[in-house]
């Protein structure tokens, strides 16, 4: 039998993000090799993050790496995305959950489009909490580092995360990698920065129980099984629950995280779920698993949406009434008919109020948080404000 997950230490999504080549992914990897070292994690090499194979989540597909690694005091799941497009995409859809982010802004280079659009792009999604590592600085001259240290800390202000007090660690990433003991104390500083600064989330543990389903499978002889990240409450085995979408209430039989059996699972953590006697055809992606009788499935709701720019990746053209792109809603794809109310339009880099009719039922609420696509792109992120 496989050993219980033991929770010890209180778990956090955090991930990188920053203009391309301002070394993301080689922080990430030398995170991970100045934790092993430590013997808290286990070391994963550049190639590896880099080379991820694409996971096709939410009806799209998209890039993004995983990493897991502890800190004294907490265990982390870490994402670091390839690409410009893939931090949009991830963002906006909520796939990329982060409870606090680590900006990575190259002191040779300085600030650059994509740094400002992922702080951009962080405040619209609610990531609360940025930690800057100021990396490269093994080639960066001391003076002009400070001069881009300044510059963050302008740009961070001018986006609400208050410069002045947001961590600014310098770093090499590369030199971490390379084992040079300045280089790995400058990562070890950057992660007690990270455990300081970013503080614990509030997660819903009391709220009756919701997990958005990513992913279902079969266990032979077992039965079938599905995975997600819980939004809110607590669940554990021998828990009836609704299956919405499939419109079945069944038995959670078994919970487990990262291969491990637990005792219960709660907000914030990544599980798999047994489910009693449901056929495997009958749950898929986007169905969400929830405690009995606690969210209400509606087709119609009144959202505040950010249409994005075309300099962001989005349209040329406006919106106008009887747009009919995709929603992603939880892990939902579904299409819905946009009514801007008679003949206004909605200019990419406008934020507008709608009102949606989707295709079918989805569990909805004020406050969720959703993302427009049409042609394989993100053209749109908004909230819903009011349901029916
Ligand atoms: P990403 O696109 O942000 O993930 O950047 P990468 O991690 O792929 O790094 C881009 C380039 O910068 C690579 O050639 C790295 O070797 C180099 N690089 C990354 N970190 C450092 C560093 O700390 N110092 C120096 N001198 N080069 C670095
Ligand atoms: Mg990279």
């Amino acid at each position: 039998p496989k050993t219980a997950y033991v929770r010890t230490k209180p778990h956090l999504n955090i991930g990188t993000m920053g203009h391309v080549d301002h070394g993301k992914t080689t922080l990430t990897a030398a995170i991970t090799k100045v934790l092993s070292e430590r013997g808290s994690g286990t070391f994963v090499p550049f190639d590896r993050i880099d080379r991820a194979p694409e996971e096709a989540q939410r009806g799209i597909t998209i890039n993004l790496a995983h990493v897991e690694y502890e800190t004294e005091t907490r265990h982390y799941a870490h994402v670091d995305m390839p690409g410009h497009a893939d931090y949009v995409k991830n963002m906006v859809t909520g796939a990329a959950q982060l409870d606090g982010a680590i900006l990575v802004v190259s002191a040779v280079d300085g600030i650059m489009p994509q740094t400002a659009e992922h702080v951009l792009l962080a405040r619209q999604v609610g990531v609360d909490h940025i930690v800057v590592a100021l990396n490269k600085a093994d080639a960066g001259d001391e003076e002009l580092t400070d001069l881009v240290e300044l510059e963050v800390r302008e740009l961070l202000s001018a986006h609400g995360y208050g410069g002045d007090s947001v961590p600014v660690v310098r770093v090499s990433g590369l030199k971490a990698l390379a084992g040079e003991a300045r280089w790995t104390a400058s990562v070890e500083a950057l992660l007690d920065a990270v455990d300081t600064y970013v503080p614990m989330p509030e997660r819903y543990v009391d709220a009756p129980f919701l997990l958005p389903v990513e992913n279902v499978l079969t266990i032979t002889g077992r039965g079938t099984v599905v995975t997600g990240a819980v939004e809110r409450g607590t669940v554990r085995v021998g828990d009836r629950v609704d299956v919405l979408g499939a419109d079945t209430e069944t038995v959670v039989t078994g919970v487990e995280t990262f291969g491990r059996p637990m005792e219960s699972a709660q907000a914030g953590d990544n599980v798999a779920l047994l489910l009693r006697g449901v056929p495997r055809d009958a749950v898929r992606r986007g169905h969400v698993v929830a405690a009995p009788g606690s969210v209400t499935p509606a087709r119609r709701f009144t959202a505040r949406v950010y249409v994005l720019s075309a300099r962001e990746g989005g349209r040329t053209t406006p919106v106008t009434t009887g747009y009919r792109p995709q929603f992603y809603l939880r892990t939902a794809d579904v299409v819905g008919d946009v009514d801007l109310g008679g003949t206004a339009v909605a200019r990419p880099g406008d934020t507008v109020t709608m009102t949606v009719e989707l295709g079918r039922d989805v569990p909805l609420e004020a406050g969720l948080g959703f993302a427009i696509r049409e042609g394989g792109r993100t053209v749109g992120a908004g909230t819903v404000t009011e349901v029916g």
